[in-house]
């Protein structure tokens, strides 16, 4: 291929000079009499009109492509000064020949082919080394071209979904070692191990399911791959091997858990990436430091890796840092107008209680800063308490003060020390310190704007919450403002979900008829597409309750039960999570069973535990999956920082939380 090329370039180079040979062989008055006109040219040389703006086109388009090629030979090691003395210099000599010859015609197309040539022999040159979906002047690039164009002009056009395989092209860099020098020597020791194209695909495959993390696990009987997608850890998902013969071409692709890898396979790609974290040299022998860089399809992603040895297992886990989401306002998270008006106005009151509160890793933490984010703290001056250990979005406007729970510092301390600033209002993330809690109370009651966020599975749980830590219910019932409690829920792929007749007892639930709602969505029965790596789900979005109101505050302060408080909430004017989860699988958003397991987190335990659906390392026996290896919370950009140690029941949810509500992909 790379032969052919260059002969090719050789002979145009050689017709070039022989066609100028054989141009300025021709004496001048050898040539046809000038035609005065706007489309000839002058006695005095030069162009006229229309073939000068024609020649200032090509050049418009040659200096974009050239430049290009200098660009793209670079980046993928194709011979860039080769490939851009073939774009140069035939071009250069065909422009001024067509200021020189009287054929405008000739001149143009001279300019034509000097400026397609050498680019279409570049491009069989460049293709074969890059991924297929950024291959050029092929027929799929055309597509792609094509499909740009008509989306600028407002058409949708449905492309190809499959290119090459399907995979978005990844390049690993080492990032960990002290000197550049060092991360150069990991990476070229990375890539000539065997295991390194191996490595690239597990990457690839994981940057194609969306995964925050990727994790490997030799097991008896191979080496296993999952991923943890929108908060749900499960095994990688590929397509299954058509079944032989017949129409396949026809018949849907069929998504399924990935076999296991073989050991030397599997193996020798945690080596490589083992090898380009750094996570076998010396000085990173503690290891939370071992990470590199990935590029997917030009953006770059952070990646940790830790590795966790058991008697029976060996795991590596790599997290892929997802872009950070920093919603403007509350309805960016999905919250409906009208609910986002009614916080606002809650936490525009001078002083009092609000309560925000999720399951863990439901993302709580979103929501807080967003309703931070959405009160008035460029009027009154925000504290916020926080633990120093927990990396947190910081909030424009919102002075932290941090005490060390490792240096034994209390939590009221740090208050103490915000509230020699006079501060109109005071924030605090995963409140469980009873001593904190009761005088964060006292402040609400007094004159000061609290904002706290629990743990708790619904807003009226949050409200228990609040009471099991020694408030009194009389002080609560003060000054509480309103309990803001959400889910987050996998939004099914628009491409794969499919219709279900709506079930009875849906209808009886939202009181409508068979004609005014025929059907609802499910799961693809196929296990998933492409768009959605065979996952059925994409992306997530947050169902909201909101507890606020005078029948609410008589409740807590008569110390009712869960379900009384509850009516009392609806009473208020409450539309709870699993009526808006209902909504939801009304429009076709989500199914039925989503909203099934999310709220079977409920039932699961009192404090609640992010459950996986198909934890990767199940077996048909019904082992118990082993634990993941517990992340740092920086690890997790823009997520919810985990459970404090006190509220989390028992083995660390290893999940960080997938893109968050309302994020697009
Ligand atoms: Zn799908």
């Amino acid at each position: 291929m790379a032969w052919g090329s260059r002969a090719l370039a050789v002979a145009v180079w050689l017709l070039a000079a022989v066609g100028a040979r054989a141009v300025m062989a021709m004496a001048p008055d050898g040539w046809p009499a000038e035609v005065p006109g706007w489309d000839s040219r002058d006695k005095a040389g030069g162009i006229a009109l229309l073939p000068l703006l024609c020649w200032w086109v090509w050049i418009a388009f040659w200096a974009a492509t050239s430049d290009w090629v200098f660009r793209d030979s670079t980046r993928h090691k194709v011979r860039p000064e080769f490939w851009t003395m073939c774009t140069v210099f035939p071009f250069v000599f065909a422009s001024l020949l067509a200021w020189w010859i009287p054929w405008s015609a000739a001149g143009q197309a001279a300019m034509a082919i000097a400026w397609v040539l050498p680019l279409l022999l570049y491009s069989r040159e460049r293709n074969p080394k890059v991924p297929a979906a950024e291959s050029i002047l092929t027929a799929g690039h055309m597509q792609r071209l094509f499909a740009a164009l008509l989306k600028k002009m407002g058409v949708q056009v449905k492309t190809a979904a499959v290119v090459g395989n399907g995979l978005p092209w990844v390049t690993m860099a080492a990032t960990s070692a002290e000197t550049p020098e060092e991360n150069q020597k990991w990476q070229e020791e990375a890539a000539a191990m065997p295991g390194f194209a191996a490595a690239t695909k597990l990457l690839q495959e994981a940057a194609a399911a969306r995964a925050s993390m990727l994790v490997i696990e030799a097991t008896a009987d191979g080496v296993r791959v999952g991923h943890d997608v929108d908060g749900i850890s499960g095994p990688a998902r590929g397509v299954a091997e058509p079944p032989k013969g017949r129409g396949k071409s026809k018949q849907p692709e069929v998504w399924v858990d990935v076999p296991p890898l073989d050991a030397a396979t599997g193996g020798s790609a945690v080596a490589v990436l083992r090898t380009i974290a750094g996570a076998d040299a010396a000085k990173l022998s503690g290891e939370p430091d071992a990470g590199f860089m990935i590029e997917v399809d030009g953006k770059k992603r952070r990646c940790r890796l830790a590795t966790r040895s058991t008697k029976t297992t060996k795991q590596v886990s790599i997290t892929l840092d997802l872009p950070p989401f920093a919603p403007k306002k509350l309805e960016d998270l999905g919250m409906s107008a009208t609910l986002a008006g009614r916080v606002r106005e809650l936490i525009s009151l001078e002083k009092g209680l609000f309560v925000v509160s999720s399951p863990a890793e439901a993302g709580c933490s979103t929501t807080f800063d967003a309703v931070l984010v959405s009160a008035d703290r460029l009027l009154r001056d925000f504290v916020s308490i926080e633990e120093s250990a927990t990396v947190c979005h910081e909030v424009q406007n919102v002075k932290p003060v941090r005490y060390s729970a490792a240096a034994g510092e209390k939590p009221v301390s740090a208050l103490k020390q915000a509230m020699l600033e006079y501060p109109r209002a005071v924030v605090t993330r995963d409140l469980t310190d009873k001593e904190l809690a009761l005088e964060l109370l006292q402040l609400a009651d007094d004159q000061q704007l609290v904002i706290v966020s629990v743990r708790a599975t619904d807003a009226l749980d949050a409200i228990q919450k609040l009471l099991q830590m020694d408030i009194p219910a009389d002080l609560l019932a003060r000054c509480f403002l309103g309990s803001l409690s959400q889910r987050l829920i996998r939004k099914l792929c628009p491409q794969c979900g499919e219709p279900l007749p709506t079930p009875p007892e849906i209808l009886q639930k939202l009181k409508v008829t068979a004609e005014e709602l025929p059907e609802i969505k499910r799961a693809s029965s196929h296990g998933g597409c492409r768009a959605c790596a065979g996952r059925q789900f994409v992306g997530r979005t947050a169902i909201y309750e909101l507890a606020a109101g005078p029948t609410v505050r008589q409740a807590i302060a008569k110390q009712v039960d869960a379900k009384v408080l509850r009516q009392a909430a609806v009473k208020d004017g409450m539309r709870t999570l699993t009526d808006e989860g209902l909504a939801i699988v009304a429009n076709g958003l989500s199914s039925l069973e989503e909203m099934q397991r999310v709220f079977a987190v409920k039932k699961e335990a009192g404090a609640s535990i992010p459950i996986s659906a198909k934890p990767i390392s199940a077996k048909p026996g019904g082992a118990k999956p082993p634990t993941r290896p517990g992340l740092p919370p920086s690890a997790k950009p823009g997520s919810s920082p985990g459970p404090p140690p006190g509220l989390r029941p028992g083995p660390p949810p290893g999940s960080p939380p997938g893109p968050p509500p309302g994020a697009k992909r």
